[in-house]
């Protein structure tokens, strides 16, 4: 899950990161209040889960009332790369000296965390690590053994930071880690952090994610699900237990476990489809579950074919297809579907769809000719579409 800047800024500060006094805003009046209450200069900064906002016209610097005015009315309600602005925060403008680099996130591949740290804060860090790889610091940490101070240290030596940021740096580091593994978090990123001309060091931004494993042990999180930004789809799978993804592709897929569902995705993209949504619907696939699912999907406008993949373990295959039948009696589904059964009772639970089988409900054997069978009818009508 991923938290708004205002949010990020409030986790950090719960672990002692220096942020600036501010506050949220949804209206212009509110802005303005925001902005007196904190001082001159101010910052209005849109509140959008996506990066650039700088570059967009998001954040703007005020120096009275009449600017935060002005520019409050302009971001509320700008469009930011497909998020609209719905919400400020307004915080005191810092004085800028340099801008850093700084996060903590997970690398599976090395079964480590990794810090990082550049001294080329304030720009998009992708680019840096094209351009200029050597520009950032990393650290790989043993999760069992945490950051050490001389490991921040080495880290900011390492990146170069400058001499009157080094302690400040360091400190932070330490503070960040552990907001990052006390925190629960996948990612803790701050950029910039900045050193100021009198020489504080403090987080400019904040873009935290959240580990949702961890959610049963933040029973505060609930506040951050409240504002989470999802999309229409995502609101209706959550709100039916499900665990969706929306995607921007034709095919819907609904597979039962996390594991198979990312096969399916890459199956799918393996023989020229594009993936319209991650959904699992987990061990059980009873008709309830199956017809969310299909109604979950069926509110995507993208989709043009849909297919259900499900290996049966403790769901047996009979079970499945006849929740699958059921589901079609009660919700109508305007794509075709693909159903592939395999594993428990799956020759049973063919031979049940055997008689419903129609050019709307095609069953195949194997996950490969499910997901051509799937494909072909997602790119034909597409194109007809189009056409
Ligand atoms: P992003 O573009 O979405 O990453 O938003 P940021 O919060 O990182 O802000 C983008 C840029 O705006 C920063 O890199 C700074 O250069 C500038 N900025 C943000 N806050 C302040 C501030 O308090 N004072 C000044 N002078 N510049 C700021
Ligand atoms: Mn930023």
């Amino acid at each position: 899950m991923d938290l708004f800047e205002y949010q990020g800024k409030q986790y950090f500060a719960r672990f002692g990161i220096p942020v600036s006094p501010g506050g949220v805003a949804d209206t212009v009046d509110e802005a303005v209040a925001e902005a007196e209450r904190v001082g001159y200069p101010a910052v209005v900064k849109a509140q959008v889960q996506v990066g650039g906002r700088g570059k967009a016209g998001g954040i703007k610097l005020a120096s009275n009332a009449d600017e935060v005015r002005t520019h409050a009315s302009n971001i509320l309600g700008m469009d930011i790369k497909g998020h609209v602005v719905r919400r400020l925060w307004v915080e005191r403008a810092s004085d800028i000296a340099r801008e850093y680099y700084a996060s903590f996130t997970l690398d599976r591949g090395a079964r480590k965390h990794l810090g990082m740290v550049s001294s080329r804060g304030g720009v998009d860090i992708e680019q840096v690590a094209a351009e200029d790889p050597d520009a950032i610091a990393r650290i790989h940490i043993d999760p069992v053994d945490g950051l050490s101070e001389s490991e921040a240290l080495r880290l900011v030596d390492e990146a170069k930071l400058d001499p009157q940021a080094r302690a400040g740096a360091v400190d932070i580091l330490e503070k960040l880690y552990r907001c990052f593994v006390e925190g629960d978090a996948d990612l803790v990123e701050i950029n910039p952090l900045v050193l100021t001309p009198d020489g504080r060091v403090h987080a400019l931004d904040a873009k935290v994610s959240l580990d949702n494993n961890a959610e049963f042990r933040h029973p505060e999180w609930g506040e951050y699900r409240a504002t989470e930004e999802l999309d229409e789809r995502e609101r209706l799978a959550r709100s039916k237990g499900l665990q969706y993804i929306g995607l921007s592709g034709s095919v819907g897929i609904i597979a039962n476990g996390a594991g198979l569902a990312m096969s399916t995705l890459d199956v799918v993209n393996q023989v020229g489809g594009s993936p319209a949504n991650f959904l699992d619907i987990g061990g059980g696939a009873d008709a309830t579950v199956m017809a969310n699912a299909l109604e979950v999907i069926n509110t995507d406008p993208n989709v043009r074919a849909i297919f259900i993949n499900i290996f049966g373990g403790i769901t047996r295959g009979d079970e499945v297809a006849n929740g699958i039948v059921q589901a079609l009696g009660r919700v109508h589904i305007d794509a075709p579907i693909v159903i592939r059964i395999d594993g428990t009772n799956a020759a049973q639970g063919r031979e049940i769809l055997k008689a419903h089988e129609s050019d709307r409900l095609i069953s195949k054997p194997t996950m490969l000719e499910a997901a051509r069978t799937a494909v072909e009818i997602a790119n034909r009508s597409t194109s007809t579409v189009r056409a």
